[in-house]
Formats: C-alpha cells, structure tokens, sequence
C-alpha cells in the first residue's frame, strides 16, 4: 500500500482542472481498499473516489483527502452466464465490450458515457432511455464500518442519483444482463455514438452534462441556448457552443471558472424561466457557491 502526498488531480477529471489531493493511493484489491479505508479512518481523513474523472469538478485550491482510485482485481470485468461481475473501477467501456462478446445486451446505452462502474452507480448513470438501475443486481460497498452487498432500493436509486455518499467505495457489481445477438448489440452502439457525435463535443474536454434537466418542457441543453447561453466564456472556460449543457476547457480553465459560468447559467434559468438548475456534476473541496 503506498500512500503519496499533494498527488496533482486535474489529470484525473476530463475536465483537466482542479488542485492537489491531500493524499492519493492506488488500490488493487478489495483487501486494499480495506486497508486504505482503516488508513484514513484512523487519522480521521475523508476518503473520495475518482474513476474516470467524467463528471468531476475539483476545487482549485485541492482536497483535504485521501483520493482513492481503483485497479486490477477492482478494475476487472468478467462474465458469469448473463451476469457481468465488474471493479468498480473498471470502464463502462470495458464491461460493455465484455458483454458484447458474450452476446448479452442491456449496457448499450454505456457507450455514451464515458466513465467507470462505480462512478454509473454513484449517481444511476444513463443515456438513451436506460439507466444502471434497470441493469444493476446488486453492489459491494466498501467502507470504515465494513463491506456488504447492497442493492439497488438501498442504494436509493432514482434519476442521476444514488444514496452513496464520499467514504462508500463501489468495488464490485453485478449487472444482471439478457442475451441477445453481438451484431445487434455492436449495430445499436454504434448507431448511439454517431448521435452522440452529432449532438455533443465529444472531442472537446468536458465533464458531460453540467445541470439535470429540469421538471420543464425544455431540457437544461435547450433552456441554457435559448437564454443565449452557448459560446459565453469566463477565463478558460465556455459553454459549448455545441450543447448548451456542456462546459468546454476552451484553454487554461480553473475549476473557479467553469463554477462561475454555472452560476451565471442558474442566474439567467431563474431570470429568463423561473427555473431552478440542480448541478449534475460531483463536486470534491471546497467550492464556491454556486448561488
Ligand atoms: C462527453 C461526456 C458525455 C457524457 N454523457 C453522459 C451521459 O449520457 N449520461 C450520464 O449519465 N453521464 C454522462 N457523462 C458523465 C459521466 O461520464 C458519468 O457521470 C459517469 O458515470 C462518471 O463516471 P466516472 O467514473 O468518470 O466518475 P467520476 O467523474 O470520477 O466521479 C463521479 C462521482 O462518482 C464517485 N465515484 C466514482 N467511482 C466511485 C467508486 N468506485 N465508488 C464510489 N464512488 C465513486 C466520485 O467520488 C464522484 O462523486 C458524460 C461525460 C462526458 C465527459
């Protein structure tokens, strides 16, 4: 187990800002993630996971921390009959590749998001009419009182959301999949990202969408453009020019940026449609307000 000191994050989110972790280790195993978990318990450290970084906004200033990120046996995929064991830190990727192969359907909407098991977990993630919540069995937690299986009504489970909170590590879920015929599944995925492709700035860095889409007639993306939002940039961040619910590192943002074009958004919702924006992106450290 090694634990390293002021460990850089910014090339940990996609979004490539945000300051130092306090501390930062690798864990390979759950039997690591165990021993890390007493590590920081016993100095009286919060602990927070990164997977792939893809809907992180870190403080500037760094976290006060031990930053756990996930390898090996816990980034592992591997196919059980119709059931997808996989690490919380394994890609979506990967797992839906693995499916594939196997001829078990389900994860396609996955390849929209470009993040880790534990990460889709940790806020239900979905695309495309499907979530983790219509796929997950159950999920392994780790953390200081222990590691036990949860499923997904005491995960709480609801849209973009789970009950999880920093200090609980996915290690470990069972996806319960359906067969279904690889072309099929390799047709539907690619149809998936060539709409993607057309909609959003899949090559720009981001860190997805920015706001939950309101209880409105407008989603966050349209809402955001109709207040003549896209292309608005504060120092290195922009509203993408693209999507309107997507932040661009348009060249040397800080994560101070791209919270102040958030506000800015909320500010003209509320003005222009009376709309409270909630964030969907996971904020680590101290932030400022986003009121
Ligand atoms: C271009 C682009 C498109 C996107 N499109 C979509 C989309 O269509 N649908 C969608 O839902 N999302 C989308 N996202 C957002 C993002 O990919 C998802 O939210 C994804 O699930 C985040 O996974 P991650 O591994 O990157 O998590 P991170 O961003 O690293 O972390 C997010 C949160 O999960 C927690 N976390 C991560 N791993 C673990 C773990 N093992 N145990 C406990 N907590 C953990 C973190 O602490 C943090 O609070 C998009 C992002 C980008 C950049």
């Amino acid at each position: 187990m090694s634990v390293k000191e002021q460990v850089a994050l910014a090339r940990y989110t996609t979004l490539g800002t945000g300051g130092p972790a306090s501390a930062f280790a690798r864990a390979r195993s759950i039997a690591e993630v165990e021993e890390l978990l007493r590590f920081a318990d016993a100095r009286g450290l919060a602990v927070a996971t990164v997977g792939l970084g893809s809907n992180l906004l870190v403080a500037d200033e760094g976290v006060d921390a031990l930053v756990l990120k996930l390898d090996a046996e816990v980034a592992a995929v591997a196919v059980d009959g119709e059931r997808i064991r996989a690490g919380g830190g394994a890609a979506n990727a990967v797992a839906l590749h693995r499916a594939r192969a196997a001829g078990l359907g389900g994860f396609e909407f996955a390849c929209a998001i470009p993040g880790t098991i534990g990460g889709g977990v940790w806020m239900n993630g979905g695309a495309y009419g499907g979530d983790f919540e219509q796929v997950l069995e159950r999920v392994l937690v780790a953390s200081a009182e222990g590691t036990g299986w949860l499923t997904p009504s005491e995960l709480g489970l609801s849209y973009r959301h789970s009950n999880l909170r920093h200090g609980q590590v996915v290690v470990e879920a069972e996806l319960h999949l359906r067969r279904r015929d690889p072309a099929a599944i390799k047709a539907e995925v690619a149809e998936l990202n060539a709409r993607r492709k057309a909609a959003q700035p899949t090559n720009k860095r981001t860190f997805g969408s920015v706001f939950k889409n309101p209880d409105h007639e407008l989603t966050a993306g349209r809402m955001l453009e109709a207040c003549g939002l896209k292309g608005h940039r504060i120092g290195g961040a922009q509203i993408s020019p693209k999507h309107a619910n997507f932040i661009e590192n348009a060249g040397g943002a800080r994560t101070a940026d791209a919270i102040a074009l958030m506000r800015e958004a909320r500010r003209r919702a509320h003005e222009q449609y009376g709309v409270e924006l909630r964030h969907e992106v996971e904020l680590l450290g101290q932030l400022p307000p986003l009121e």
